[in-house]
């Protein structure tokens, strides 16, 4: 493989990629239609490496190397001419991932691997898009990037097996831990991980417990890092439902959202990013 990758996108999680990707020895293009995101993505990128030099993971020279890998880049098809690989991470919106898809094909060489990062879309559905279809994989990377080891590989149903196995090897290459998923919604991890948040909602509505002791449960007693009502306000209330309404619609009622969470979203509590959700973040 040549040492190039593209990453589309330099929002969350299109910088966290270009991190990991750059530490492992790529020259990244970190493309954005945004010159703010562009910056923003790149200043991200070298706080992150800042901090694994504070927290002595990594040093200042390899530090300094790997935020030397990254090039921002304005056009497209600039920044997917000769990549090896591509991962997208645009905004979650199936017609712009159709059509990103479509001009990356006609621009990246024809032995590119083409990734996206969607945490819930049909990744056959992005495929659809390009005229091989079959060259197109899901890798669903995980926020913070850098600390995350999973990686999603997710094969729809015409997805070359060659594909997957490249797919594979480059989520090991950048220090991850890669499973096997079929194009289903939520795919593995997003299936668990809501329908889990959700009961537990559905719980502190019960009056079963309260929300700090249902986390404790699970952290205490099954060894979770962080309990599920904490995690959804990590992540965004407002994004867990939007999550859970799909889920329910795709998977049946075991994804109804409970009315608490309705109620918390309409209220604008929605977690660490408005300083309330479950909890009051400081
Ligand atoms: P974000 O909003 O932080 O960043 C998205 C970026 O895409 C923005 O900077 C925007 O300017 C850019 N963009 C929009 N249209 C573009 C285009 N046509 N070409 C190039 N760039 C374009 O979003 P995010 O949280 O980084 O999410 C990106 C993708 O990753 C989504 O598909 C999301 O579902 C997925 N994802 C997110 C998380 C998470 O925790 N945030 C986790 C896993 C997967």
């Amino acid at each position: 493989m040549n040492e190039t990758l593209a990453v589309l996108g330099a929002g969350t999680m299109g910088a966290g990629i270009a991190h990991v990707a750059a530490l492992a020895g790529f020259e990244v293009k970190l493309f954005d239609v945004s010159e703010a995101a562009r910056a923003a993505g790149v200043a991200r990128i070298a706080a992150g490496l800042d901090g694994g030099v504070a927290r002595k993971k990594l040093t200042a020279e390899v530090a300094a190397a790997a935020l030397a890998r990254v090039a921002p880049a304005d056009d497209l098809a600039g920044a997917v001419a000769g990549a090896a690989a591509v991962i997208e991470a645009v905004f979650e919106d199936l017609a712009l991932k159709q059509k990103l898809f479509a001009a990356i094909e006609e621009a990246a060489p024809a032995d590119a691997l083409l990734a996206t990062n969607t945490s819930s879309l049909s990744v056959g559905a992005i495929a659809g898009a390009a005229r091989r279809p079959e060259r197109v994989v899901g890798m669903h990377f995980f926020n913070p990037v850098h600390l995350m080891k999973l990686v999603e590989i997710v094969r729809h149903p015409t997805t070359d097996e060659a594909v997957v196995a490249r797919a594979r090897a480059l989520a090991e290459r950048l220090g991850k831990e890669p499973i096997v998923v079929r194009d289903a919604p939520g795919f593995a991890s997003s299936r668990l991980g809501v329908l889990v948040g959700l009961e537990a909602i559905r719980m502190v509505e019960q009056g079963v417990a309260s929300a700090e002791d249902i986390d404790k449960a699970m952290k205490l007693g099954y060894g979770h890092p962080m309990g599920p009502l904490e995690l959804g306000d990590l992540v965004g209330l407002d994004v867990r439902l939007a999550i859970a309404e799909y889920l329910e619609r795709e998977l049946g009622p075991a994804f109804r959202p409970p009315e608490l969470l309705r109620r918390k979203v309409a209220e604008g509590k929605l977690g660490k990013k408005t300083g309330e959700g479950f909890y009051v973040w400081k």
